[in-house]
């Protein structure tokens, strides 16, 4: 009955300060999540709570970060879920897997002592696309179980509950999940800019032997386009080969190699996908 697959969350404590970059976007978030610890003052001033927040972006650019950071911001219980683990389920399935997540939320809540829970939902678009006439009826279910989910937030409640959803195909969510007092709080994590790249390599270099040679601004200025995800990458590889070359140290070489490979792999990749 109770198969559920929530990820197993992280030991380790992410806050903001592991987040390279995107300045704007978790000054936006921490705003936002004020509400969330400012329970009494919303409350008292008759002020709608906060229930979902969306990020949006391109695939990697730390929207999962976020919301763990969010948590540790906030306090909170974290529990996360992917929208495609929904996908070919059992009608029904989804819709009581969406009913166990906010139950978990609530007891997990009471037993750590804490005063609020974040509910993360990677992929929402695959559960919260737009309805096309009853044709997937199963997804219309678990959407349908989470809007109640959502109206069946109040600000009183305790523990508080917020929600959190990522995608990187905004203009495909169904306007239902986007109404006021439900997702109406969009935040943007973009692609880095180079001074974002440059944090996110020098995060990621943080446990590495660099070479004295080693100018990260330089790898920074020439990874145009590149995600976090894909930066995080490409120190992993050039610590390959450094330990290749029985190096003991990452070079500027190396550094260089690993960006040539993570370019190529994705080209790769894409041409595979055709
Ligand atoms: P997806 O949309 O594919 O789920 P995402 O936006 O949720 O991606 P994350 O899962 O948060 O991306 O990031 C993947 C990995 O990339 C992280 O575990 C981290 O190593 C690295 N990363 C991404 N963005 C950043 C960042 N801004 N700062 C530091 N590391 C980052």
């Amino acid at each position: 009955t109770a198969e559920r697959k929530t990820r197993a969350q992280a030991p380790k404590p992410m806050s903001f300060e592991d987040i390279g970059g995107q300045e704007r976007a978790k000054r936006e978030l921490k705003e936002a999540l004020d509400f969330l610890i400012r329970a009494e003052d919303i409350q008292r001033l008759g002020i709608r709570p906060l229930k979902g927040i969306l990020l949006t972006g391109p695939p990697g650019t730390g929207k999962t970060l976020m919301a763990k950071a969010s948590a540790h911001y906030t306090n909170s219980v974290f529990l996360a879920a992917s929208g495609s683990e929904f996908v070919e389920m059992y009608v029904g399935v989804g819709a009581s897997r969406i009913r166990d997540l906010f139950k978990e939320a609530r007891t997990r809540a009471a037993k750590e002592n804490k005063e609020s829970a974040i509910i993360f939902i990677d992929e929402i678009d695959v559960i919260g696309g737009k309805r096309d006439g009853g044709q997937h009826k199963e997804y219309d279910q678990t959407l349908n179980q989470l809007l109640t989910e959502l109206d069946g937030i109040h600000t009183a409640d305790a523990p508080r509950i917020l929600i959190m959803g990522a995608t990187n195909r905004k203009e495909m969510l169904d306007s239902a999940l986007l109404r006021p007092g439900r997702f109406d709080r969009h935040i943007e994590v973009d692609l880095p800019d180079k001074k974002g790249r440059l944090h996110i390599l020098n995060i990621h270099a943080k446990n590495k032997p660099l070479a004295d040679n080693v100018n990260l601004e330089a790898i920074a200025q020439e990874t145009f386009h590149f995600s976090g995800a894909q930066l995080e990458s490409l120190m992993n590889e050039a610590a390959i080969y450094a330990m290749r070359e029985e190096s003991d140290f990452i070079g500027q070489q190396h550094l260089s190699l690993a960006v040539d490979k993570v370019m190529l792999g994705e080209k790769t990749d894409r041409e595979s996908t055709k």
